[in-house]
């Protein structure tokens, strides 16, 4: 997928002026997070305290030892009957997955929800090989109808009203025109039927992969995944390098996890196991097993001490859900396969920071996303690094324009003498004169100032300073004498 992150401010801003937008997002709130706290608050707060730290140690010991934990997930994979192919960025992986097709004579692919896939933009690259590739997660399908990209990452088409699905089934499928729920979903679902029943390959992603046993585990709502995993006579499942865990055993800490961070579920409706081909005594499964194991960056976050947790993530959404700044501009403006605060992270370092040197601004820092991701990574403090690296970056990838660097001088040397300050105060306050009502500036004509006011109020500057107020009315003991003007002592 062609990253579009550069456009963050356009794109915020038509997602803030986008009244269906709004609606969608308010509901994230009340559904997602409300649900998410119910289901944590079934068990005890010692009880999730211990699985959240119990997975950041079986995150933080697999990552430390990826190399070896990727070559036994590969040499068990292989001994179970599958292919393994890594793949450096995501034309290598989606090359491998259109040779795969062309090799077997694949004419329609069924896809099961992959965030993955997106970023090799493989609907796309098989589609333009004449390869036939449907989606079969109820959002992404709309999704695809529709020729967009995810709003959410798990819930698609979140931003998508029932009437404005109910439109495209008609316009794309031929379907009645009706706008309730059970209707659409049958439409859907006789629909993707055939296609589930005609495929000749099925496309999966991968939740979690077991190295000690070679078996990836999908974990899913609709049952989409298993069948596009079980009826095809291929399956091909795709998944970043961080997916791996070390043990059967490690499941049960991430799976009582994912559930309720993501959508308020003790346990999904699905929980899928592969290990490999059907074999000899199997009734069904396909014939052929493949699994494509992906780089594109990861290799550079784990690289960084500093970014390296962003890889512990497991694409539950409740940063998104909770996040100020994503409640109200969405998945689309930021441009690229990931949104929210990990995406703000982990976007720079896959796409590269000049692309995409807004996002790790697109935060206020509050904390939340920290607070509710169940592997408690530091995502602030992430962002804090990325933004000391685009001001501390080559010109061209600095966030800051001249006057902004200007403005900051000049305030620095204000700001260390008392007299400048003083004048410079004097200055401000007759310029702002005609702008001031009410204690606030509420709109300013003034580049740059003008954009700081087109969205916020500025609080004017008081008539009097703190230290006038302090010297003429507070003050009762002996005034202070500036350290400048005070005898040097011993050191004692
Ligand atoms: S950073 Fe944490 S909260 Fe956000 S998607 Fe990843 S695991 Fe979930």
């Amino acid at each position: 997928m062609q990253p579009h992150t550069q456009q963050f401010p356009k794109l915020a801003a038509q997602a803030l002026a986008n009244p269906q937008v709004q609606a969608a997002l308010a509901g994230l709130k009340t559904g997602f997070d409300q649900a998410r706290q119910h289901a944590i608050g079934e068990i005890t707060p010692e009880d999730w305290e211990h699985l959240r730290d119990r997975a950041r140690e079986i995150k933080r010991h697999t990552l430390e030892h990826l190399d070896s934990y990727l070559a036994l997930l590969a040499e068990n994979v292989r001994r179970n009957g599958g292919s393994v192919h890594f793949a450096k960025d995501a034309q290598e992986a989606t090359a491998t997955v259109l040779e795969i097709a062309h090799r077997n004579g694949v004419k329609l692919v069924v896809k099961g929800k992959s965030m993955v896939s997106e970023e090799m933009a493989l609907n796309r690259v098989l589609e333009s090989a004449g390869v036939e590739t449907v989606e079969t997660d109820l959002g992404e399908y709309i999704i695809q109808l529709a020729g967009e990209t995810p709003f959410h990452i798990v819930a698609p088409a979140i931003h998508k009203s029932k009437e404005e699905v109910a439109a495209l089934f008609q316009r794309k499928l031929g379907a009645l025109e009706r706008a309730d729920i059970p209707s659409l979903t049958r439409t859907a679902r006789e629909t993707l039927r055939q296609k589930f029943l005609q495929a000749d390959m099925g496309i999966s992603g991968v939740n979690f992969a077991v190295a000690e046993t070679g078996t990836v585990c999908i974990v899913t709502n609709e049952g989409n995944g298993r069948m596009s995993t079980s009826l095809p006579r291929i399956h091909v499942a795709v998944m970043g390098m961080e997916k791996v865990v070390p043990a059967l055993e490690d499941l049960g800490v991430f799976y009582r996890l994912l559930p309720r961070a993501a959508t308020g579920q003790r346990a999904t409706s699905y929980f899928t196991l592969v290990s490999g081909p059907r074999r000899a005594a199997d009734e069904d499964g396909p014939e052929q097993f493949h699994l494509v194991i992906l780089d594109n960056g990861r290799g550079r976050l784990l690289a960084d001490p500093d970014l390296r947790e962003a890889l512990y993530c497991i694409r539950c959404a409740a940063c998104l859900n909770i996040c100020p700044v994503y409640r109200k501009v969405g998945g689309h403006a930021y441009g690229w396969v990931y949104p929210g605060p990990i995406g703000a992270v982990v976007t720079p370092v896959m796409v590269g920071l000049p692309k995409a040197r807004d996002l790790p601004f697109a935060s206020t820092l509050c904390g939340a996303c920290r607070d509710v991701c169940p592997l408690k990574i530091d995502i602030p403090r992430m962002l804090l690094t990325l933004r000391h690296r685009v001001a501390e970056g080559p010109p061209a990838q600095r966030k800051a324009s001249w006057y902004e660097g200007l403005g900051f001088r000049l305030w620095g040397r204000v700001m260390a003498s008392e007299q400048a300050m003083a004048r410079a105060r004097r200055v401000a306050l007759f310029v702002q004169r005609p702008f001031a009502r009410g204690g606030h500036i509420r709109r300013l004509h003034l580049p740059p100032l003008s954009r700081w006011t087109r969205k916020r109020d500025l609080p004017a500057l008081p008539e009097r300073s703190f230290h006038e107020i302090w010297e003429k009315d507070l003050r009762t003991s002996p005034p202070v004498v500036p350290l400048s003007q005070r005898a040097r002592g011993t050191g004692e």
